[in-house]
C-alpha cells in the first residue's frame, strides 16, 4: 500500500481543536492497525516556538530528540503513544531557511528564488518527508493557522498542488469549520462555515471532509445544508460536539464515522475495526473518580491555559490512575510571599513548582516549596521547581542566605545552581538549551527509584542551569539525597528529602512523556502521596 496522506485545514476561528481531531482521527487509524504520524506546519517565521515567550503560544513541547515544538505534539504523542521528531513540526521560518541556505549554496543555478515554485516545493517535500521513510501507512498534516491568513496561503498551495500529483485514492483533505450557536435566535448558523470553504475552494483544495465543531448537535437537515453549499455528500459532513474531555474526542469521532470515511476515501483495504479497549478503559476512570485532591500548580503564567498543558495533563493520566479527581489550582507565583503562603495553600493536599525562566516570581516559588517542606505536604518540582527547591534548601537547612541560581543572582556567594559547562560559552539563544531525552541513574532504596522500579530512564531536558556540584557534600549531609544522576556527566537529575513524606524535585520535565495509557510514574505517585495525605486528616 502506498502511503496516505491526510491534509486537516481549520477555518472560521482558530483554537476549534484542531490538533485533537488530527489526534484523533490518527488514533483511531492506529487502532485499526495502521502505522500512523501526525506533523504540524506552523505558518509563522520563527524556526521553531523554543523563543517564544509562553504567553504567545502556550507551552513549548519537547520531544525525543531534543526538537522545541508546538504544544499540539504533545497531544499527537498522548494521543498515539508514539515519538514525535524534528521532522514532525515545520514553521514557515524552518521552510524559508533552507531555502535560502541553498540558494547562497548555488543551488539554484541562478533562477530567480520565488514563494512558488521554490518555497511551495519545500514544503511538498516535508509534507511528503515522513512518508517517504516507509514507517508510515498513513502521514496526517495539520496545517497551522486558519484559512484565508495571509501567511497560510504558501502551505495551502502545496496542498492543491499535492491533491492533483498525488494518487487520487492517497489523498484526503478534512477542513474543520465552526457552526455558531445564536442564543438570541436560537439557530445554529452554517455561513461562516459556507466562506470558509469557498475560501480554501477559491485556492484550489477540496474538502473531502467537513467537520463541524458545534455547542448543538446538528441535525440532518442542517447537514444537508452544509453539504449542498460546500460541495461534498451528505454523509460527509460530520460534527465535533464538544466534549466533556479532549480524550472522547476520538469515540466521538469514530461515533461520526470519521476513520470509516477516511479509510473508504483512502482505499484503505482489510481493515479491522478499532480496537480501543485500553483507552476506554482510562475513560472509564477518568469518567468515575472514587476520590477527590486539591493540588496546587505554581508558576508565572498561570493566567494562560495552555502555558502548561503536558503538566495539566499528566496531572488527569496520574488522577485517572488513582481512580481519583485531581482539582488543580493554579496560583500565580508573584502573588506569593513568605506571609500570605499559608492562607494562599491552604486546603492543597499537594504541591507541584513549575517550570519556568527569570526572575519573576522567584520568592512566590521558593516560598511556596518551604511551605510544602516544612508541613509535610507532597511536594513535586519539575526544572525551575526543582531548582528552586535547592535554593530554599540551601538557606533554610543550610543557612546559605544568599543562595541562588545565578540565572537569578550572577553574584550570590551561593550559587548552588549555575549555568552548565557547555552552556557558558553559548550566545545564541534558539535551540541551544541543553534538550531532549537523557539517561538517568537511579539510586537504588530511594523514593525515585521505588517510583519508577527500574535502574535507569530515560526523560527529557530543556534548561540552562543545573545543581552545582560542589555542593553535593553539603546538601547530602544536611538530608537531601541525590536519587537521580547522569551516567556520562554525573550531572543531577533527581532531588528529595527522605525525612519528608514525598518530596521530589526533578531537573527534567517528566509531563512529556505521559500519556493516558501509560501515567508517568512520578505524577502517578505524587497524587498518591496528596491522597495519603488527605487521608491521614
Ligand atoms: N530557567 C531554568 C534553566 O534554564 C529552568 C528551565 C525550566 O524550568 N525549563 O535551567
Amino acid at each position: 500500500m502506498n502511503t496516505k496522506y491526510v491534509f486537516v485545514t481549520g477555518g472560521v476561528a482558530s483554537s476549534l481543536g484542531k490538533g485533537i481531531v488530527a489526534a484523533s482521527l490518527a488514533k483511531l487509524l492506529q487502532a485499526r492497525g495502521l502505522r500512523v504520524t501526525i506533523q504540524k506546519f506552523d505558518p509563522y517565521i520563527n524556526i521553531d516556538p523554543g523563543t517564544l515567550n509562553p504567553y504567545e503560544h502556550g507551552e513549548c513541547y519537547v520531544t525525543e530528540d531534543g526538537a522545541e515544538t508546538d504544544l499540539d505534539l504533545g497531544h499527537y504523542e498522548r494521543f498515539l503513544g508514539v515519538h514525535m521528531s524534528k521532522a514532525n513540526n515545520v514553521t514557515t521560518g524552518k521552510i524559508y531557511n533552507t531555502v535560502i541556505t541553498k540558494e547562497r549554496e548555488g543551488a539554484y543555478l541562478g533562477k530567480t528564488v520565488q514563494i512558488v515554485p521554490h518555497i511551495t516545493d519545500e514544503i511538498k517535500r516535508r509534507m511528503l518527508l515522513l512518508g517517504r521513510t516507509g514507517q508510515y501507512d498513513v502521514v496526517i498534516t495539520e496545517v497551522g493557522g486558519t484559512v484565508g491568513d495571509m501567511e497560510s496561503q504558501p502551505f495551502v498551495e502545496a496542498m492543491r498542488q499535492l491533491q492533483w500529483e498525488l494518487p487520487e485514492e492517497d489523498f484526503l483533505s478534512i477542513h474543520l469549520t465552526l457552526i455558531p450557536y445564536l442564543k438570541a435566535a436560537k439557530e445554529l448558523k452554517t455561513k461562516p462555515t459556507q466562506h470558509s470553504v469557498q475560501e480554501l475552494q477559491s485556492a484550489g483544495v477540496h474538502p473531502d471532509i467537513i467537520v463541524c465543531r458545534t455547542e448543538k448537535p446538528l441535525t440532518p437537515e442542517l447537514r444537508k445544508k452544509i453539504a449542498l453549499f460546500c460541495n461534498v455528500r451528505p454523509g460527509h459532513v460530520i460534527q465535533s460536539i464538544d466534549a466533556w474531555s479532549i480524550y472522547q474526542v476520538p469515540l466521538n469521532m469514530h461515533e461520526e464515522h470519521l476513520d470509516e470515511l477516511a479509510v473508504r476515501k483512502l482505499e484503505i483495504e482489510n481493515f479491522t475495526q478499532p480496537d480501543l479497549g485500553r483507552w476506554k478503559e482510562f475513560l472509564e476512570r477518568l469518567r468515575h473518580p472514587k476520590c477527590e485532591v486539591n493540588v496546587a500548580l505554581v508558576g508565572k503564567y498561570v493566567e494562560l491555559q495552555d502555558a502548561y498543558k503536558s503538566i495539566q495533563e499528566a496531572i488527569v493520566h496520574a488522577g485517572a490512575a488513582n481512580d481519583c479527581k485531581v482539582n488543580v489550582k493554579t496560583i500565580h507565583s508573584e502573588q506569593v510571599s513568605e506571609e500570605n503562603v499559608a492562607e494562599m495553600l491552604a486546603g492543597m493536599d499537594g504541591i507541584l513548582v513549575a517550570p519556568g525562566f527569570g526572575e519573576r516570581g522567584i520568592p512566590g516559588k521558593i516560598a511556596a516549596v518551604r511551605h510544602a517542606r516544612e508541613n509535610g505536604i507532597p511536594f513535586f518540582g519539575i526544572c525551575l521547581g526543582m531548582q528552586m527547591a535547592v535554593v530554599e534548601f540551601a538557606r533554610d537547612v543550610l543557612g546559605y542566605a544568599d543562595a541562588a541560581s545565578t540565572e537569578m543572582n550572577p553574584g550570590t556567594t551561593h550559587p548552588v545552581i549555575d549555568l552548565m559547562e557547555e552552556q557558558k560559552t553559548t550566545t545564541v539563544k534558539g535551540g541551544t538549551m541543553r534538550l531532549g531525552a537523557y539517561a538517568c541513574q537511579l539510586k537504588p532504596g530511594t523514593l525515585a527509584s521505588r517510583i519508577y522500579g527500574q535502574p535507569v530512564v530515560q526523560e527529557r531536558h530543556r534548561h540552562r542551569y543545573e545543581f552545582n556540584d560542589v555542593y553535593r557534600t553539603a546538601f547530602e549531609q544536611a538530608g537531601m539525597v541525590f536519587s537521580g544522576t547522569n551516567p556520562d556527566t554525573g550531572l543531577v537529575e533527581i532531588v528529595e528529602i527522605p525525612s519528608h513524606p514525598f518530596f521530589i524535585g526533578t531537573q527534567f520535565h517528566p509531563e512529556f512523556k505521559s500519556t493516558p495509557e501509560t501515567p508517568q510514574p512520578i505524577f502517578a505517585a505524587f497524587v498518591k502521596a496528596a491522597l495519603d495525605k488527605k487521608q491521614e486528616q
